[in-house]
């Protein structure tokens, strides 16, 4: 079989014998694979090092098994190095490790996703919200994958009236009604609420807009993201 040209942002790198890496790939339309890159680390083959770090952007060419597994990953070359330093460094390698931690390697249309790490990876430098965006850039990872957050109607029920709880293991919000069966939920401000609704709509682009978010509404965003991936992302 011929291979496949692939966009990729390197999730995680490990060393390989003396001259060969393996690398964890979020594909811009085959999902996550692992990937083995046979001797770059050879100089005669003339690969720069960057080509093979880790939330660095390559294209290059991926001989696929038909069962998957450890693929064949060859001729990276660097589109784009989102090389930050410091604070936006740490978070970079935050998010695409929080990637490699919710995708396991599965061949999936991962086209939106890879767009989504990409555009984040490209507006870092003009943020001046780091929380907010982590939240955002989080919240859309998790509900392209599909569990959730889903704010429009109770996820028991389906009424859109006094949606003022949420539910982790359910994905999302849930009405007062329903709230006494769902030992897990908790109470949402309604402020929480419609800033939750506002977040999970904005443009990854305009997030950079987003100069300041309170204490308490930060709290309840955290806890909200974070019990959708206790329930729904294996560790
Ligand atoms: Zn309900």
């Amino acid at each position: 079989m011929p291979p496949t040209r692939i966009k990729a942002i390197i999730l995680k790198r490990t060393d390989f014998r003396e001259t060969s890496v393996i690398v964890s790939l979020l594909t811009d339309s085959i999902g996550k694979i692992t990937g083995l890159m046979k001797g770059v680390k050879t100089p005669a083959k003339k690969i720069p090092p960057l080509a093979y770090q880790q939330g660095v952007c390559i294209e290059a060419l991926v001989y696929l098994k038909q069962k998957g597994g450890l693929e064949l990953v060859t001729k990276p070359e660097v589109i784009e190095s989102f090389n930050f330093q410091n604070e936006s460094a740490n978070l970079w390698k935050k998010l695409v490790l929080q990637v490699d931690r919710f995708i396991p390697p599965s061949r999936f249309n991962s086209n939106q996703i890879f767009d989504l790490l990409f555009q984040a990876g490209k507006i870092i430098r003009e943020l001046h919200n780091y929380r907010a965006f982590e939240i955002v850039v989080t919240e859309r990872i998790l509900f392209l994958l599909g569990v959730g957050p889903f704010l429009e109607k109770c996820l028991v029920c389906g009424t859109g009236e006094n949606l003022y709880f949420f539910s982790g293991k359910l994905g999302g919000l849930i009405c007062s009604r329903c709230q006494a069966r769902e030992s897990t939920s908790f109470k949402l401000p309604e402020k929480h609420i419609e800033a939750l609704r506002f977040l999970h709509k904005i443009p990854i682009g305009h997030i950079p807009v987003v100069k300041y978010i309170p204490e308490g509404l930060y709290l309840s965003l955290t806890k909200c993201i974070n019990e959708i991936v206790r329930y729904h992302m294996a560790d």
